[in-house]
């Protein structure tokens, strides 16, 4: 088994890589069929006919007298919209009280369901419900930044198995994306091109880690891959605010997530899995140098002890096979 150092451009931070290919089955543990449940679960807070288990809709999209999308407050909620934003310190210390927003978004009324099976319309709506809610929060001057997070999975952090997003909305910038908004302005500083969009070009050029591709979306493996299996989906044409998704790359984009996913479930066998939307911080204007992107972290071995003693990640895959197994599926 050989291995190598990769630097990844966009954080800047070095990935360790094996090249074992022996990897590709996924432990069992990981294994989550989603399928195997029920359609309709009596007791899950998100099936149709449980409705009252929320608080009430922020957002609801219909089909008919249905919905096909819904988004609720948290039930228990970390971050608060109703309280006034304070900032202090106290002696050297720095406090801002509790304040933004906490949602969930429901992604469909069928209880056992992925984009994998889902009508491409039908995620249209989800998209559609988090353009929605990125467009109202950004009104509330309070807010910096809009995260919008899918934990699917124990192993993930989430015990619903209903397919559900969470939207966060905070007073501050999180510290990754602080972190990768810096590294590529680093990068434009020296290239006066966009990281991104220069990724995806030698992507494109060197064809080994393109997993799909059509007009508006590209999803790659990235270089330095952090898990085996992670996958990232950019749109071609530089954008940093994913709120100014149009129509025609809406659906481009659902197709591509439809796609990912079924290769993933096919690939993990349905394994746990995080998917994180990071985009520009609200209101910063003519970002030349971020481009908003999607992220998928499948969640397979666990090498966190030594990941938090050095903030190295070992991988033990390359992206180029995981790439290849993907393409065939
Ligand atoms: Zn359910
Ligand atoms: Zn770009």
């Amino acid at each position: 088994m050989s291995s190598e150092f990769r630097k990844d451009l966009l954080s800047d931070k070095w990935v360790i890589v094996l090249n074992n290919n022996y990897s590709f089955i996924p432990d069992t543990d990981s294994k989550l069929n989603f399928k195997s449940l029920p359609e309709y679960d009596k007791n899950c807070p998100f099936c149709p006919g449980n409705e009252n288990k929320t608080k009430f809709s922020i957002l609801e999209f219909k089909n008919g007298d249905k919905w096909c999308v819904r988004v609720i407050p948290n039930n228990k909620p970390y971050l608060k919209v109703e309280t006034n934003l304070k900032r202090y310190t106290k002696d050297i210390f720095t406090i801002i009280n509790g304040t933004g927003a906490n949602e969930v978004i429901i992604e469909t009324p069928v209880h056992n369901v992925d984009f994998d099976e889902m009508k491409e319309e039908d995620i249209d709506l989800v998209i559609k419900a988090y353009k929605e809610r990125f467009l109202d929060l950004k009104k509330d001057e309070r807010l910096e930044y809009i995260i919008i997070l899918k934990s699917r999975g124990v192993k993930a952090g989430s015990y619903i198995p209903h397919l559900h997003s969470q939207l966060v909305a905070f007073p501050v910038v999180p510290p990754l994306i602080s972190e990768e908004i810096t590294e590529a302005e680093n990068y434009y500083k020296i290239k006066n091109n966009c990281v991104y969009c220069d990724m995806i070009k030698s992507e494109i050029k060197l064809d080994e880690r393109v997993v799909l591709m059509n007009e508006h979306f590209i999803c790659i493996s990235p270089f330095a891959s952090r898990v085996s299996f992670e996958l990232m989906i950019l749109p071609r044409e530089h954008k940093f605010h994913f709120y100014d998704i149009n129509e025609k790359e809406l659906k481009n984009l659902s197709s591509l997530l439809k796609e990912t996913i079924y290769k993933l479930n096919k690939a993990l066998g349905f394994s746990a899995y995080n998917m994180i939307l990071h985009t520009a911080p609200v209101k910063l204007k003519n970002l030349e140098y971020y481009h908003w992107h999607i992220e998928i972290l499948p969640k397979l071995k666990n090498f966190s002890g030594f990941e938090q003693a050095t903030g190295l990640f070992i991988n033990s895959v390359t992206p180029e096979e995981t790439t290849k197994y993907l393409k065939r599926i």
